[in-house]
């Protein structure tokens, strides 16, 4: 008998046990993983319609629609996140493009912060604009500019919080009130919060996304999203998007994320810590130009990160006094930190963004928005996710990198 998870336990317990337990039939105590791609289905009829009504979460036909080892983690990510529902997709980029291509039509409106992960400005600035959505970019770190693009035939509106690749935060609560009056639907895409230091769903969101890939798988050996929120909007997103445009998710990879996630409190704890301590060592370092990381008093947005998180997870912004050619050697110099894309996993990653690469991949940013970000990241910036190792560790490997910057 597999255990029934009580949804009132704390997120630790709920993390190690929730979607997990006893195989039925061999008594192991961890589920296996089922990898079969079809289900043989009963033979009376009645049966039959009920295996593919796709309501019925938990009987299974074939593996695109839902399957077991999925639905495990889906039920783990429901209760760790406070939705009624989960869905889980092949990535992150599959459960953002799931929720708005379920959500859109051509004609509706959508706002969504203008500075985001690089898929999903593209998608709303590029790919939705040929299907004739008309899509307004906004800075969201800035109410008031939310407020003066949402419109009454506004459908979605989609921020990202902490968001890519400058740590912006943007405030879900006051977001969603300025949503709801218009009746548009709040989406926010979670993913750098890695989900234990953030609740999106109590500050008024009605679908948070996460890229599960990142901190909730945690170890960078797979590929997956996730799309929490009401059962009845995630019925439709299931329908025309996992089945139909078939962004599903691998067991395997779904079994990945479920070892992963059980450690996730446990590391996010250790990733806040450590980002913090490197954090300070950097804004107290002579060669460092700016550093920017929520946790710190002198991020812009300290107080609201302060309001609507528990932590400030592991994402740090840094950027040096030198010159920007020097930015590369510096990266060849670091023994431990790893240049990558990617975050969140157990490693520290370490990615410098050239600021005209970085408007390179921003869809329609005009003179006065480049001016913006030219004055918060210069010629361009350390995304830096820093891993669970030892912090003293990583404080001493960007310290004899840095000892060697002209
Ligand atoms: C990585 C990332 C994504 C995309 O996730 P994939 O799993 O790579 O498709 C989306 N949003 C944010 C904030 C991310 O960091």
């Amino acid at each position: 008998m597999a255990k029934k998870t009580d949804p009132k336990w704390k997120l630790d317990t709920l993390c190690v046990h929730s979607g997990e337990g006893t195989d039925t039939d061999s008594k192991a105590i961890r589920r296996p993983i089922h990898m079969a791609n079809s289900y043989e289905l009963p033979t009376d009829v009645e049966e039959i319609m009920q295996v593919l009504d796709w309501n019925n979460l938990d009987k299974f036909n074939y593996t695109r629609e839902h399957s077991v080892t999925p639905r495990h983690l889906e039920e783990r990510l429901a209760l760790l996140e406070g939705g009624e529902d989960c869905i889980v997709a092949a990535s992150g980029m599959g459960a953002i493009s799931a929720v708005l291509w379920t959500l859109l039509n051509s004609g509706d409106h959508v706002v969504a912060s203008e500075v985001c992960y690089t898929g999903s400005q593209k998608l709303l600035g590029f790919h939705f604009k040929r299907f004739g959505v008309d899509v307004s970019l906004v800075d969201s770190m800035d109410i008031e500019e939310v407020k003066a693009a949402v419109r009454p035939d506004t459908k979605v509106v989609f921020i990202e919080t902490p968001g890519n690749p400058i740590v912006s935060i943007s405030d879900i609560e006051e977001i969603a009130k300025i949503s709801h009056k218009v009746g548009a639907i709040l989406v926010v895409d979670s993913t750098w919060s890695g989900l234990t230091t953030q609740k999106p769903l109590t500050l008024g969101a009605d679908i948070v996304i996460h890229s599960a890939t990142k901190y909730i798988n945690g170890h960078g050996d797979a590929l997956a999203g996730a799309i929490i929120g009401e059962k009845a909007l995630l019925k439709e997103i299931r329908e025309a998007a996992i089945v139909h445009l078939g962004a599903c998710i691998s067991p395997f990879n779904a079994w990945l994320v479920m070892r992963g996630s059980a450690t996730l409190p446990l590391r996010m704890k250790k990733h806040s810590e450590n980002a913090l301590k490197v954090a300070k060592f950097l804004e107290s370092h002579e060669k460092v130009n700016t550093v920017r990381y929520p946790g710190l008093r002198s991020h812009p947005q300290h107080d609201l990160a302060k309001k609507q998180m528990s932590g400030f997870s592991g994402m740090v912004n840094f950027n040096l006094k030198c010159e920007l050619m020097e930015n590369f050697e510096f990266v060849s110099r670091l023994k431990i930190i790893t240049h990558a894309v990617s975050l969140g996993h157990d490693q520290s990653l370490i990615f410098f963004l050239p600021t005209v690469f970085f408007f390179d991949d921003m869809v329609g940013f005009n003179d006065a928005q480049k001016e913006k970000y030219t004055n918060i990241m210069g010629e361009g910036i350390y995304r830096l996710s820093i891993g669970i190792e030892d912090a003293d560790d990583l404080i001493d490997d960007l310290a004899q990198a840095l000892n060697e910057v002209p």
